[in-house]
């Protein structure tokens, strides 16, 4: 007997009176560790020596009487052999019942033990179903919860029974909800039943207060053991969902967020670095920007800036603006600073840097030949060109604006702008387009200074343009070239033959005389001018002509003015902006490249510009576009302030308001610009005090449903020069009665006009279209030529008809039909909808889908 050793041990249960755990020996030498209890109501009575032994780690009670019981010899003094006799008796009795409640407290301990044994694979149970219930939870969250009610309400009505034993269990399980609960019903059922037998073990092993300090300790033992469990889980990287949501466990950070924050720590460590050294940018920001140019700006990649953009709930591409506003949200949000300018800023990207002198190379001059009309402007130009162009014209009046270089005997080389008159001069001089360099005045000798010689001199003195002045038909009998001298010197143009400073060449188209003094007078004069530019810079340059072709798309002939243009130039052209495709000079050949004063035409090009119109070359697409957005934004703004209408309903409001003066109004469509303008332009001078002619609204293009729909408002005629109306307008125009005119020479048109404004219509020879047929395939019959499989889509087909070749609405031939066949036979005449093979008299490029105009002639009452 330990007796001492056994005090300490036995002390565990002294303090708290409550409960411990100790080692438990029995007879044969085996132990066992139980838990025991104090009872703080026992009696206490002495031990009774020898057979404590096996008891002796077990004793609670009072160790001091356990000890003195033992040996007698140690009897405590005054106490009688009856009464120590008494006492042992007592004392045996309640070994005796002792030994009982030690067996039963065996009995207790191994049915708690078993239990435990139970609940561990209760819950081990339970944590394997969470781990499987876990992977098919989503398509069994249903279900679950269904059966989370239950055992929930299984759970209650135990807690009920056992209120207490199934609290600290109870806890958790409500913390996580009832979808965490474990809920198979079989599950439940067990759990139920092993709560019952538990109570029921519990019950009869000893009395209800002990039971509860039990199972309070058990429950505390389960949930340090679920503790454990969930460390276990934890380690091992899976997350249950009972684990995620419950309380006391707290989130739990997967892998990834582990990862992440592991990132961050190291990006701070390194990269934090990096982004303190990120560039603040002042990020220049026009009114509207678009995306890739804003990214470009703030030196970002395109995609963030969409991201960002996507963010602030604002869907756009890469290529789409987005106004300041947002830009400098976004710019903000990439830590730069938005600095705002203003609209016209954009066009600051256009290089405008001085040239040094230095760089600066002679370049050719740019000579404009004006002059009255049929002095011979034409028949100079051909001459020079040394190509006869006159004969192949209609009206013999120079319809298309080109351009043109020459080299002289001597060596310069002049560039020739081929313009109608003074008038796409002028035009241009209005867009801020100087082109003109040098300007030949002709003046037929045989007919002296007139009315547009006058003008001309005046464009060119209000230019500043040195002049030459080029006496032409000197081989004319008639020719007097000193009354056009003295003529011009009522013009304060004093020529060096009457010893003023402009020179003055006799010349005759016709017969080539004085052509080449000529061209040396204009090489003199550009040496004295001493032009110069610098071709090694971005090109700039003037549009002289534009126009929208078939097949190519939009082209523009553009006069290099400063730089070199090259293909693959990304420019901005007035309101349009482009990438340089191909490049074409003056002869018909393709170039890479287009120095100062070189004319070539120009194809890559996003819409048709206006003659006059600037060309610049950017560095990027995005700036291109936006000077272009912006342009035509201005000039909208500008047309609008201006009170010039711009839409079909203000032109109507317009043209209804302003009736103070007699007017007749007019709707122009011409083929090419220059046509345009220089109708507009003889059309404005017709008219007097009491009646002028208005042109609502002139355009390059085929007449359209929206030109009818203006001239029926304003009760106009439409005029064609060399276009017709598509279908639809044709249909309109037909409907509602608006007289289309079709036009190719511009004196016929003019005359017309002059005519109906004056009131002096008389009747005319005019045309009908009979009917239209379009172009289904192009044979080649011997004997014949080139042979059209036609079908008429429109009226009929007459073989005595005059016929039109039209091209997208446009006008490329006019001529009479060699051939008419239906089958195999010569017919007169084709019905609507049937196929017929036609040729043309004299001409042969005809194409797939080309449409024929049959038209035929008629005496009418005119109704201009
Ligand atoms: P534009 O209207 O000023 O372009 O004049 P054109 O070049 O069309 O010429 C008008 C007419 O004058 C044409 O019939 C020409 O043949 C004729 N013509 C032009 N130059 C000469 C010339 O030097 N001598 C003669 N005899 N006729 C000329």
């Amino acid at each position: 007997m330990s007796d001492k050793d056994g005090n300490k041990t036995l002390g565990v249960g002294g303090g708290s009176g409550r409960s411990g755990q100790v080692k438990q020996s029995f007879s044969h030498g085996r132990t066992k560790s139980v838990v025991v209890e104090t009872k703080r109501k026992r009696v206490v009575v002495p031990k009774p020596g020898p057979s404590q032994g096996a008891a002796s780690t077990d004793k609670p009670k009072s160790p001091m009487v356990a000890k003195h019981a033992g040996d007698p010899s140690k009897r405590p003094a005054g106490i009688s052999e009856a009464e120590m006799e008494r006492r042992l008796k007592a004392l045996a009795a309640a070994k005796s019942r002792e030994v009982e409640e030690a067996a039963a407290r065996a009995a207790d301990e191994k049915a708690r033990e078993e239990e435990r044994e139970r609940r561990r694979a209760e819950i081990e149970a339970k944590e394997r179903e969470e781990r499987e219930r876990e992977e098919a939870l989503k398509a069994k969250a249903e279900e679950e919860e269904r059966r989370a009610r239950e055992a929930e309400a299984e759970k209650l009505a135990k807690q009920k029974e056992e209120p207490k034993k199934e609290q600290p269990r109870a806890k958790p399980a409500a913390a996580a909800g009832a979808a965490a609960r474990p809920a198979a019903p079989d599950q439940a059922a067990i759990e139920a039943a092993a709560a019952r037998a538990e109570t029921k073990g519990v019950s009869a092993a000893g009395p209800r207060k002990t039971d509860r300090d039990r199972t309070d300790r058990a429950a505390a033992e389960r949930d340090s053991r679920n503790k454990a469990a969930r460390d276990d889980n934890r380690r091992s990287g899976k997350l249950s969902l009972s684990q995620a949501l419950d309380g006391e466990g707290g989130r739990q950070r997967s892998l990834a967020a582990m990862k992440r924050k592991q990132d961050r720590a190291r990006q701070k460590a390194t990269g934090g670095n990096q982004r303190v050294e990120k560039q603040v940018r002042d990020v220049q920001l026009p009114e509207t920007i678009v995306v890739s140019e804003l990214a470009n700006r703030m030196a970002e990649r395109a995609a963030d800036v969409v991201k960002t953009l996507m963010k602030m709930g604002m869907m756009v591409s890469m290529n789409q603006p987005i106004d300041a506003d947002t830009a400098e949200l976004v710019i903000e949000e990439f830590g730069h600073r938005a600095v705002r300018v203003s609209d016209s800023d954009v066009e600051q990207v256009i290089d405008t840097i001085e040239d040094k002198a230095e760089d600066l190379q002679p370049r050719p001059p740019v000579i404009t030949i004006m002059g009255h009309v049929d002095h011979g402007k034409t028949s100079l130009l051909d001459a020079i060109r040394k190509a006869n162009v006159v004969s192949g014209e209609a009206g013999g009046i120079t319809q298309h604006i080109g351009a043109y270089q020459v080299t002289t005997e001597s060596g310069s080389v002049l560039t020739f702008l081929d313009t109608p008159g003074h008038a796409a001069f002028t035009s241009m001089r209005a867009r801020g387009a100087q082109v003109t360099d040098i300007v030949v005045l002709v003046v037929a000798a045989d007919d002296a200074v007139m009315p547009q010689t006058v003008e001309a001199i005046n464009h060119a003195k209000a230019a500043g343009v040195p002049m030459i002045v080029a006496i032409n038909k000197v081989d004319k009998p008639a020719a007097d070239v000193n009354k056009v001298r003295t003529d011009l010197l009522q013009h304060e143009v004093v020529v060096e033959k009457m010893s003023g400073d402009v020179q003055d060449v006799e010349v005759s188209a016709k017969t080539g005389k004085g052509l080449d003094e000529l061209l040396e007078a204009i090489a003199l004069q550009a040496e004295i001018l001493e032009l110069k530019s610098n071709p090694n810079r971005a090109a700039q340059g003037a549009v002289i002509e534009a126009q929208l072709d078939v097949g190519r798309g939009p082209v523009a002939t553009v006069l290099v003015q400063n730089g070199t243009l090259h293909r693959g130039d990304i420019f901005v052209v007035g309101e349009q902006w482009g990438k340089v495709r191909a490049l074409i000079n003056d002869k018909g050949e393709r170039v890479e490249e287009a120095g100062p004063s070189v004319p070539v035409e120009v194809l890559g090009l996003n819409g048709t510009p206006e003659a006059g119109d600037v060309l610049n070359v950017v560095e990027t697409e995005a700036q291109a576009r936006e000077i272009a957005d912006y342009r035509n934004q201005q000039s909208k703004d500008k047309r609008a302030a201006a009170g010039a209408a711009t839409t079909l309903e203000q032109l109507m409001a317009k043209a209804k308001a302003d009736e103070s003066v007699a007017e007749l109004p007019v709707v122009v469509k011409a083929d090419v610009q220059g046509s345009a303008e220089a109708i507009v332009q003889a059309l404005e001078k017709i008219g007097n005090d009491e009646v002028r002619v208005r042109v609502l609204h002139y355009g390059v293009g085929a007449i359209t449903e929206s030109d009818i729909g203006l001239a029926e408002a304003s009760g106009a005629p439409v005029i064609g020069f060399n276009v017709r109306a598509n279908a639809p307008a044709r249909n309109a125009a037909n409907q509602k009665g608006v007289e289309i005119r079709y036009y190719s020479i511009i004196y016929d048109l003019v005359d017309d006009i002059k005519a109906a404004a004056s009131g002096l219509l008389s009747a005319e020879v005019r045309e009908n279209f009979i009917g239209y047929a379009q172009i289904r395939e192009v044979f080649k019959v011997t004997g014949i030529g080139k042979v059209a499989g036609c079908l008429v889509t429109e009226g009929v087909a007459r073989r005595s008809a005059g016929v039109r070749l039209l091209r997208d609405n446009v006008v490329v031939h006019e001529g009479t039909l060699k051939t008419l066949k239906r089958f195999k036979d010569e017919v007169k005449e084709v019905q609507s909808g049937q196929e017929c093979g036609m040729a043309f008299e004299n001409y042969d490029d005809i194409r797939v889908n080309d449409v024929i105009e049959i038209f035929e002639r008629e005496e009418v009452e005119r109704s201009l």
